[in-house]
């Protein structure tokens, strides 16, 4: 599933493709996945509008349009976003094309179709955000407001970097990777952490996502499912991944056995000895 650094390398390649490019025609292949929107008037609505800004919040991508409009893409678990300066290659797992008028074409495809486009009009931009937390890499993300966060949090070290509505963009793989980086235990109540251990897990969120960024993210999983960028191409963060999905393997800190356990229906990865 595509978190933060995912979807941050794929607008960062989908920046100077797409700004300034107008929209010829819309193909909405998969009409259940425009849920707030009547697709026949977004296809219609978006003809002939040039593409002014993209940007990503969390794991949302967004486009603006010269009218100040706004389309936001989440990919979920399978969308995917593939680039053609020419002749796309359109298959069963296409969900919605769009074709602009200098030719090129932006395919977005899901295997299994829970990926989310929604169109805002000017009136209603940005509002989708007001839902959730604070972004790491935004301006907004400071010390003082993240003590305060986990100040009046009782959840689990896990379940807090995962909170949507808390910090926005950690999804399982990161959450792991951050937890083992800060010697903190997945099971720990946040609102038990010490000055020095809240200072560590700040700095590691964003240590750990810039360095997912400059690795292009995470490519892990088999074939259709994996993470692939703009042009088809895996990421490399895979290979510095330290606990995630390693369980028995030594840990890179002491040796002892990392381990594994079950929250929230999702896997936790860590070494007993080095995290507490
Ligand atoms: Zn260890």
């Amino acid at each position: 599933m595509p978190e933060l650094p995912e979807v941050e390398t794929i607008v960062r390649q989908l920046r100077p493709k797409l700004i300034g490019q107008i929209i010829e025609k819309v193909d909405i292949l998969r009409p259940q996945q425009w849920k707030q929107n009547n697709p026949a008037q977004v296809q219609a609505q978006l003809i002939n509008k040039q593409i002014t800004a993209v940007d990503r919040f969390a794991k949302f991508i967004s486009m603006d349009f010269d009218d100040d409009g706004q389309l936001i893409i989440h990919l979920r678990m399978t969308g995917k976003l593939s680039w053609y300066d020419s002749e796309p290659r359109i298959d069963v797992y296409s969900r919605t094309v769009f074709y602009f008028k200098s030719g090129s074409v932006l395919i977005f495809s899901d295997t299994r179709a829970l990926g989310r486009l929604t169109y805002f009009n000017c009136e209603t931009r940005n509002l989708w955000k007001a839902r959730i937390g604070v972004e790491p890499l935004s301006k907004e993300w400071n010390l003082k407001h993240f003590r305060e966060l986990i100040r009046r949090s009782t959840l689990d070290a896990k379940s807090f970097l995962m909170d949507q509505k808390k910090v926005a963009g950690i999804g399982n793989i990161y959450a792991n990777e951050i937890l083992f980086r800060s010697h903190i235990h997945p099971l720990r109540k946040v609102n038990t952490l010490k000055p020095s251990e809240i200072r560590m897990l700040f700095k590691k969120i964003s240590s750990v996502l810039r360095l997912a960024i400059d690795k292009m993210g995470t490519s892990l999983g088999d074939g259709k499912q994996n993470f692939r960028s703009l042009y088809n191409i895996e990421g490399e963060f895979q290979n510095m991944i330290l606990v995630y999905n390693r369980t028995g393997d030594p840990c890179p800190g002491c040796g002892a056995p990392l381990q594994k356990l079950r929250q929230k229906q999702r896997s936790s990865f860590y070494c007993k000895l080095c995290q507490k």
